[in-house]
């Protein structure tokens, strides 16, 4: 029987060649509509969604890992993510088993489709996990190369430390948002170089950051490193990010103890988690790493994505969107493996639903850069847009959308989007 991966399978569901979401994906997400009660789980294929918990309740997810009827149960993925990668093939293989062209279960079976086949354009998406902590690692060479030109000059580019480990810091979980949520423009306390004291107002340098982030599976104990070569295991799949920032706040107070007021006020991510097995085709070698990272980060095999990213911007003036950034997640130095190592080799620890964002993924290319900070050089370069207007920080009633995929021979597997529209700021 061919693997849920096999490029060669098909769905009795309508999947467009360009869909993100072939029987080849089958991401999970948590979605609820207005007609059926509260939040539940679900995988999409196509332009649908599948609902797990008519599956659970029809008695169709048999296994040997999960109840059978886990999936009535649950209101968001946390407790899935901690049962691992064995509950997570297993459920993925049924899934597989019931969409495909030849399965007559789900397919002549009106009155179940009906029910467990939920068109994605009818349902409103949630948070995927309850987020507990949330960590924002600074994994792309080039896009820590192009900040630190930036703030010190060619010479000192890279600070010290950032060959040797993947730098990151704690951010806000309460703020993490799913896409389509509006972000109103954060106030803050700036200071321009050429004036004597700070000011307090909105934010005038408000920007994106093209990122992906991934969630935890089963945690660890507090005290109890995950080894590296075990760092898979604890990963559950992977969404699309984007760690809105003020640049302006953040010029002010990010010294001695880093982001915080130009982080926190809202991380959008996208509703579909695309597991590890659906990407297990796309893993390809990374950038090499010189110096040789110390034993607790070497591993073994590859541990890039090629996943291809872009970023979309809509004015307030234009109809329709507008790429402005194409990039690719293969080019983060540090491997999602060697950040959970690192997270946790001082004994701290993870727990289900934990979310472990790359950092600003920029390519070597000006083209690639994952920022306005750097699309447009620190504001020194406005970029010119197709309406004749031009962009070096987003301006009110901007709209920024990420879109990421995998490309396959004759499939994609996709990740959908993040997107959010800056609203002016809220009177204060
Ligand atoms: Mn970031």
């Amino acid at each position: 029987m061919a693997t849920p991966n096999d490029p060669a399978i098909r769905s009795f569901v309508p999947v467009a060649g360009d869909s993100h979401f072939p029987i080849q994906n089958l991401p999970f997400g948590v979605f609820s509509r207005s007609s059926c009660g509260g939040p539940r789980v679900g995988v999409a294929i196509g332009d649908f969604v599948l609902d797990l918990k008519v599956l659970a309740e029809a008695y169709l997810l048999k296994g040997k890992v999960l109840e059978p009827d886990f999936f009535r149960r649950q209101q968001d993925l946390n407790e899935f993510m901690g049962r691992g990668p064995a509950a997570r093939l297993e459920v993925r293989r049924l899934i597989s088993d019931l969409l495909r062209q030849d399965a007559p279960t789900l397919r002549d079976n009106g009155a179940l489709r009906e029910h467990a086949l939920i068109p994605r354009a009818e349902v409103r998406m949630h948070l995927p996990a309850r987020i507990e902590n949330y960590t924002d690692f600074y994994s792309s060479k080039e896009h820590a190369t192009n900040v630190g030109i930036m703030m010190r000059g060619p010479q000192n580019a890279l600070m010290p430390n950032w060959l040797h480990l993947p730098v990151a810091y704690h951010g806000r979980a309460s703020s993490v948002v799913i896409s389509g949520t509006d972000i109103p423009r954060p106030h803050g306390q700036t200071k321009a170089d050429d004036a004597p004291t700070p000011a307090f107002g909105p934010s005038r340098n408000l920007d994106f950051e093209l990122e992906m982030g991934f969630f935890v599976g089963p945690g660890n104990e507090l005290g109890r490193p995950v080894p590296i070569g075990q760092a898979a295991d604890h990963i559950f799949g992977m969404v699309l990010v984007n760690d809105w920032s003020a640049r302006d706040i953040q010029k002010w107070e990010y010294q001695p103890l880093g982001p915080f007021l130009a982080k926190n006020f809202a991380t959008s991510i996208s509703p579909w988690v695309v597991t590890l097995d659906a990407l297990e085709p796309f893993r390809i070698a990374g950038p090499k790493q010189d110096p040789e990272p110390l034993p607790y980060l070497r591993s073994s095999g590859n541990w890039a994505y090629d996943v291809q990213l872009e970023v979309w911007l809509q004015t307030a003036k234009t109809s329709t969107p507008e790429r402005i950034s194409a990039s690719n997640c293969k080019y983060l130095y540090w491997s999602i493996c060697q950040q959970l190592a690192h997270h946790t080799i001082n004994g701290c620890n993870l727990r289900p639903g934990d979310l472990l964002a790359s950092g600003t993924i920029s390519g070597p290319t000006p083209e690639s850069f994952g920022s306005m900070l750097e699309l447009a050089w620190k504001g020194t370069k406005p970029f010119a847009l197709s309406s004749g207007e031009t962009r070096a920080f987003l301006q009110d009633g901007d709209r920024v959308t990420i879109t990421g995929w995998c490309q396959g021979d004759g499939y994609r597997v996709g990740f959908g989007e993040v997107t959010g529209k800056i609203l002016p700021a809220l009177a204060c």
